[in-house]
């Protein structure tokens, strides 16, 4: 008999009733959150905003020894901070071994799974025997009508069919067909009882009555085996769509080698969440020719059907593009945001000092990420140690005692602290004296941010604050004094 699971692109109608879009992003806290991880999850969380959907995260640890409780923390972290919101879950396996049990005890009592009791010694004899003869190696069933009792040894195998042909319909991929000849008879559950992945999978996403699974292409190979333990358990497959690995500019499988492959890695470096976004969803899915989507953009727009089956590549100088025009074009409040993270990371205190909002306004033209402009705003809001020696050598001479000692007198009278009427007052004090801007703007940001490089002088001026930037002032011109003692 032919197996045939063949769904409709989008079922939205469930008889009569209109069917909820339930997806899941489901990862193995092995490690960091990936960037494929990221985007495989964004298409998740897309497929089910774009639809009034469900979107759940469960965290499947059944690997007790591969799974810690930090690399969980990394996924909801990088998960929080990309803003993709569950609806449901976090959901773990782990809390779920006695549903599991349960669905192979189902299984065993109806006859469509089976106590197997191979010694690893046989198995490997078969496999090698397999491989001399040319032939796939898999096991061969000897269990399989035994009528087997369970021993301590034992393992439980669900009876694939034997014949037919799985076939579906990949929202990415389009059809696939597997022969049941090329599948065996999968283990479910180990010696000590505990289930494997493909078994546990089809139970959480029938359990969770999940209507599309959205996942790497990694897993393509799995879900003819996923189908048939659905078929047995009575239920409807869900929708397919297996999503492309990322590939690094060299054509393999992203790694570390690459660059950074950990979302939080991309927080740490300074990009902004909405960057990254709109990369990953750009990278195998286009609307048109455009290049920057809003979330709200993309929910309108992304469809799991349009992502393009072919691998894409990362591409390092996109991702920085993005990043700078979002730090340009967000609300300054938005990026303040963010900001405040790499602050608090570097163990700066903020509140002391300018409106986040005020320093970005200042510095996304002048920075290409976070990090970047924490570290270059540090000096509103913490004094500085020394000047820097170049810039001292050149601007703190004793032929600045003037400009300065006029900058402080005219400053300590001034009131409104504003860019535009700062920027007046040090062009009057040039004025005055009878010297270009710079003359008065150079040895003024040295004095205020101990090195030449600073936004311009105005808007230093208006972030360091009244207070701070008399004080820089006075302290440049003692240094400027001692100087002059010294020569
Ligand atoms: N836990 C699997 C992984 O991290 C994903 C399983 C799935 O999406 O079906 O690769």
């Amino acid at each position: 008999p032919l197996i045939k699971c063949r769904l409709s692109p989008r079922r939205l109608f469930f008889g009569s009733k209109p069917m909820t879009i339930r997806t899941r992003f489901a990862p193995s806290p092995t490690g960091y959150l990936h960037v494929g991880g990221a985007r495989t999850a964004l298409f998740c969380w897309l497929e089910a905003r774009a639809n009034d959907g469900v979107f759940i995260l469960r965290i499947e640890d059944t690997d007790l020894e591969r799974s810690s409780q930090e690399s969980v923390q990394a996924i909801l972290d990088g998960m929080a901070w990309l803003g993709l919101d569950a609806d449901e879950g976090p959901f773990y396996q782990t809390e779920r071994f006695d549903r599991y049990a349960e669905v192979v005890q189902q299984l065993l009592d109806q006859g469509k799974a089976y106590h197997c009791h191979c010694s690893k010694d046989r198995l490997e004899s078969l496999r090698e025997q397999q491989m001399k003869d040319g032939v796939k190696p898999r096991y061969d069933g000897q269990c399989r009508d035994a009528g087997h009792e369970k021993t301590g040894k034992s393992v439980v195998r669900f009876k694939n069919p034997r014949s037919g042909t799985v076939v579906f319909d990949d929202q990415v991929r389009g059809r696939i067909s597997i022969s049941n000849d090329e599948l065996d008879d999968l283990v479910i559950a180990r010696p000590d009882g505990s289930p494997t992945y493909n078994f546990t999978v089809v139970v959480d996403d029938i359990d969770m009555k999940i209507s599309h699974v959205i996942r790497g292409d990694d897993h393509i190979n799995n879900t003819p085996r996923q189908i048939n333990i659905y078929m047995a358990l009575g239920a409807e497959p869900p929708v397919f769509a297996h999503v492309p690995m990322i590939l690094g500019e060299d054509g393999a499988r992203l790694s570390k080698r690459h660059g950074a492959v950990s979302v939080l890695k991309y927080r740490e470096m300074g990009y902004l969440p909405q960057a990254l976004l709109n990369y990953l969803v750009r990278l195998g899915w286009s609307h048109g020719d455009q290049e920057v989507f809003t979330i709200e953009e993309m929910r309108d727009h992304f469809k799991i059907g349009n992502v393009n089956r072919k691998a894409a590549a990362f591409d390092y100088d996109k991702l920085d593009w993005l990043n700078q025009h979002y730090m340009r074009n967000l609300p300054p409040q938005e990026v303040a945001e963010h900001l405040a993270w790499h602050f608090t990371d570097m163990d700066v205190n903020t509140e002391n000092g300018p409106l986040l909002s005020d320093v970005v306004q200042v510095q996304a033209e002048r920075c290409n990420t976070l990090r970047e402009m924490a570290e270059q705003s540090r000096v509103f809001y913490e004094d500085f140690d020394e000047f820097d020696a170049g810039a001292a050598k050149k601007h703190l001479r004793p032929v600045t005692e003037q400009p300065l000692r006029a900058l402080l007198n005219r400053l300590t009278d001034q009131n409104t602290w504003k860019p535009e009427a700062l920027n007046e007052l040090i062009r009057l004090v040039a004025e005055e004296l009878e010297v270009g801007m710079g003359k008065v703007a150079q040895p003024l940001r040295v004095a205020l941010s101990g090195t030449a490089v600073s936004p311009a002088i105005d808007k230093t001026l208006w972030l360091c604050g009244k207070e701070r930037s008399l004080q820089r002032i006075s302290h440049a011109l003692e240094y400027v004094m001692f100087r002059a003692s010294q020569s």
